[in-house]
């Protein structure tokens, strides 16, 4: 491993100021030489690898008492970024009204990883395309930009059929996004001008161009907490993957829905395992409002949201199995028993 400054930041503005001061102006904050440290799951991984080489740490874990709050209650709910995934995930208010949520932790990971990593950290992990993740190989636009795509013609089996480009076809690997998606989460950000807030929707970049800016987020910006409209009592996360100990989605669907007397008034759904970022899957939410539910309907749903998916040499089967993965999703959610 290489040789790097350790700071712990003991406050926010002391957290912005180290990172910023160590940021290069246009480093976007996934390749930034100064890297914040949550739960370390993954930062440390990739440092090990080569992968990720900050030369600047900066501890935030010294903010967990400010922003790893939960806040249930009301119409609304407001989660820390340095939330433990476990601690969310066995919430019981949380798994009573906001169950995607809880499933979409509950099936991320192991137990041990989910009792260390946090929630910020979950949304901001990188892919983990092998060839991104192993430096022998040269080819990565994402890693080393202009390099070209090994994954292209190479073994692509685990990649997206959506969002794709000619420069990067990595699947978006995380479990909770698509649920913080599927709930029109906001992002609060903190950063040298104060805190801003955006849509969930907006944090991560499809690669297009460039590969390597996956998020929004400035140097010296940081996730502080993640807010969520609503109460979703009738919401589902299903995540199909190889084995079922830890392991990442081949496919996967969170599922809200607004149901009266079998009419579906409101659909959220979103996907993962299948594209290169968290994906909104609007037209089948367009096709399910105002219908009454019915398994043709969840079929045809799940049609429209890979009607433009477009697959490569190994990577086909997602496109059926992530049609059956969504109208199993939508059945789970139609039928489901709502506990008071
Ligand atoms: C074997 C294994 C299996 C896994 N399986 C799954 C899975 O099935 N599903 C899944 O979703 N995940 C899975 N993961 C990933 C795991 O959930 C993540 O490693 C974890 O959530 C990251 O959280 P952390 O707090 O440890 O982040 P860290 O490793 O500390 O940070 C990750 C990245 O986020 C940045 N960061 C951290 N906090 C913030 C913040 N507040 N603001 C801005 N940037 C920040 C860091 O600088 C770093 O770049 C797996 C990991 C492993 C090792
Ligand atoms: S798919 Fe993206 S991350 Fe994987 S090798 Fe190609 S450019 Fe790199």
């Amino acid at each position: 491993m290489r040789s790097f400054l350790y700071q712990r930041a003991t406050d926010p503005n002391m957290a912005v100021q180290l990172l910023s001061a160590a940021a290069a102006a246009d480093d976007p904050l996934t390749q930034a030489a100064a890297q914040p440290l949550a739960g370390g799951t993954t930062l440390i991984d990739l440092m090990k690898l080569d992968v990720m080489r900050p030369t600047a740490i900066v501890d935030i874990n010294p903010l967990a008492q400010g922003w790893s709050a939960i806040e249930t209650g009301g119409e609304s709910l407001r989660l820390g970024a340095l939330a433990k995934m476990s601690d969310v995930a066995a919430h019981s208010e949380i798994e009573r009204n906001y169950p995607v949520i809880a499933n979409s932790l509950k099936l991320a990971a192991s137990a041990q990883l989910r009792n260390m990593a946090t929630l910020g950290g979950n949304v901001m992990q990188r892919t983990r395309c092998s060839y991104f993740r192993d430096i022998s190989y040269e080819n990565c636009n994402k890693r080393n930009p202009g390099s070209g795509c090994a994954a292209m013609d190479g073994v692509n089996r685990m990649h997206a059929v959506l969002g794709t480009s000619d420069r990067c076809i990595a699947t978006y690997p995380g479990d909770l996004a698509q649920a913080l998606i599927a709930l029109d989460a906001a992002v609060e950000i903190t950063g040298k001008s104060g805190s801003r807030s955006i849509a969930f929707a907006e944090l991560h970049k499809p690669p297009g161009t460039t590969p390597e800016i996956e998020t929004t987020l400035q140097p010296g910006e940081l996730i502080s907490a993640f807010s969520i409209p609503g109460r979703w009592p009738r919401s589902v996360y299903l995540k199909a993957r190889d084995r079922q100990s830890y392991e990442f989605a081949l496919s996967s669907a969170a599922v809200a829905l607004d149901l009266q007397d079998g009419v579906i008034r409101d659909a959220r759904v979103a996907i993962g395992g299948v594209a290169t970022v968290p994906w909104r899957a609007r037209e089948t939410e367009a096709l399910l409002k105002s219908q009454k539910f019915d398994d043709g309907l969840a079929e045809r749903a799940a049609d429209a949201a890979f009607a433009d998916a477009k697959a490569r040499q190994h990577n086909g089967f997602k496109i059926a199995l992530g049609k059956r993965v969504v109208a199993r999703a939508l059945a789970q959610a139609a039928t489901m028993e709502i506990r008071s």
